[in-house]
């Protein structure tokens, strides 16, 4: 995308067009929060007006079309990742997705599920494999899950940039492992994981494998079926959808071994008072009233995504996460994590500002207009083994030009100044 195009694609985003502090607003926070375009809001605001209903059991004529929508939005999410519609499962986002796999094969491992489980069942002795990069979104479900099986949870270490490589992870691979979970695209140093050499290692020894597609899918063409992954997560809020909808993606062989982890009404096939039994995957994952509209929207914001073009969007932001790394990582007193020319990366670049807390910084930048994130990015290990307590990041979307990182650059090159860090 050209700057002249990304400023285009900022005119369909309401919110972007405000005035924050008297100045324009350049949003750097599409890793926390993406914003929506008007055809997503539009999308849901007009589901909302003509078709809100339950879906699938009322036999209603709103019933009728709100199930239509409904089904269809499967589709296009399905398609938008590479994926079958039955293997696409409604979940309340990422961490809610995350925590359903973990769940699933803790129920696996009581022997729920039966004999069609057993492929997932973990005990004392095998072994879940992380990275020390994840999300806690992806780092806590694991621990439970080590917790309740007596499995041993092991990690590949990050190197002091921040950064792993399939090296590092190959050593780790035993015969005993049976669950790789790894982020696609780490949401503070933008490290893009290679997938493929992971999948190829989690069948040599018979693992499944777990992927956090969260700052993936919504940033570059994803692939599930090319990818060849058992199981992977991400939320609609990061993508230009909505907030309170996500997707657990399941390999049909896999979703079906999968015990739900929740239930109730909708995921039952006949209930008795003494026992039930589960409708197929993907409805098995959905237990109660779903997130229609949401999903709906979330179809909504697939298209708009495919209508600009995935690998557009991907070369935009890597080439503005490329101009970041560079140029933060020249100004004085300024760390970016995860700077490393021998690992791929994505669209965003979280630093380190010498002397001064990230929440400073967040502040300072702020005043100038620029909206980044500061903290621990929910990845507090991460953090630990660089020395520091937290970061602050910029991400970037496809609305996001060289002016913003220009604004952004000459802001940051101000602030150890300001706060008497450079003395
Ligand atoms: N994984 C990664 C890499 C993330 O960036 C996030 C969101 N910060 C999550 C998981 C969790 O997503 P959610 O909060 O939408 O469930």
């Amino acid at each position: 995308l050209t700057d002249a195009r990304a400023l285009e694609l900022r005119a369909d985003f309401p919110i972007l067009s405000q005035q924050v502090h008297g100045k324009p607003l350049a949003y750097l926070d599409f890793g926390a929060t993406a914003q929506r375009p008007q055809a997503v809001l539009d999308a849901e605001l007009e589901f909302l007006t003509r078709h809100n209903s339950a879906v699938h059991r009322g036999a209603h004529e709103l019933a009728a079309l709100a199930t239509g929508d409904f089904e269809e939005a499967r589709e296009v999410v399905a398609e938008f990742v590479g994926a079958d519609f039955d293997e696409i499962a409604w979940q309340a986002g990422a961490t809610d997705a995350l925590n359903t796999v973990a769940n699933g094969i803790a129920a696996a491992s009581r022997g729920r599920g039966g004999a069609a489980s057993a492929p997932l069942r973990l005990g004392a002795g095998d072994e879940i494999l992380i990275t020390e990069a994840e999300h806690h979104a992806n780092l806590v479900p694991w621990q439970e899950l080590a917790l309740a099986t007596g499995a041993t949870l092991r990690y590949v270490p990050v190197n002091d940039r921040g950064t792993w490589t399939i090296d590092d992870l190959r050593p780790l691979v035993t015969d005993r492992t049976r669950v790789i979970a790894f982020a696609h695209v780490s949401n503070v140093t933008g490290l893009i994981a290679p997938v493929a050499e992971i999948v190829e290692l989690a069948a040599s020894v018979g693992a499944i494998t777990v992927l956090d597609a969260c700052q993936s899918v919504p940033h570059r063409p994803v692939n599930f079926h090319e990818l060849g992954v058992d199981f992977a997560a991400f939320s609609g809020h990061k993508m230009a959808g909505p907030n309170g909808i996500g997707v657990l993606y399941g390999r049909r062989e896999r979703l079906e071994q999968l015990p739900p982890a929740r239930t109730g009404g909708s995921m039952i096939e006949i209930v008795t008072m003494a026992e039930t039994t589960f409708m197929a995957p993907p409805t098995r994952f959905e237990a109660g009233t779903q997130p229609v509209s949401q999903a709906v929207a979330l179809a909504a914001a697939c298209r708009y995504l495919s209508a600009i073009g995935m690998d557009a969007i991907r070369d935009h932001e890597e080439a503005l996460g490329a101009r970041m790394v560079a140029e933060l990582n020249a100004i004085e007193g300024i760390t970016v994590i995860g700077n490393d020319a021998s690992v791929p990366r994505s669209g965003l670049a979280a630093f380190i500002v010498d002397g001064v807390h990230a929440h400073d910084v967040s502040q300072y930048l702020d005043a100038a207009s620029i909206a980044v994130r500061a903290g621990h990015h929910c990845a507090q290990p991460l953090h630990r083994r660089l020395g520091v307590t937290a970061s602050t990041r910029a991400s970037s979307y496809l609305t996001t030009t060289n002016a913003e990182i220009d604004a952004l650059l000459e802001a940051v090159s101000g602030i150890r100044s300001y706060f008497g860090a450079d003395r």
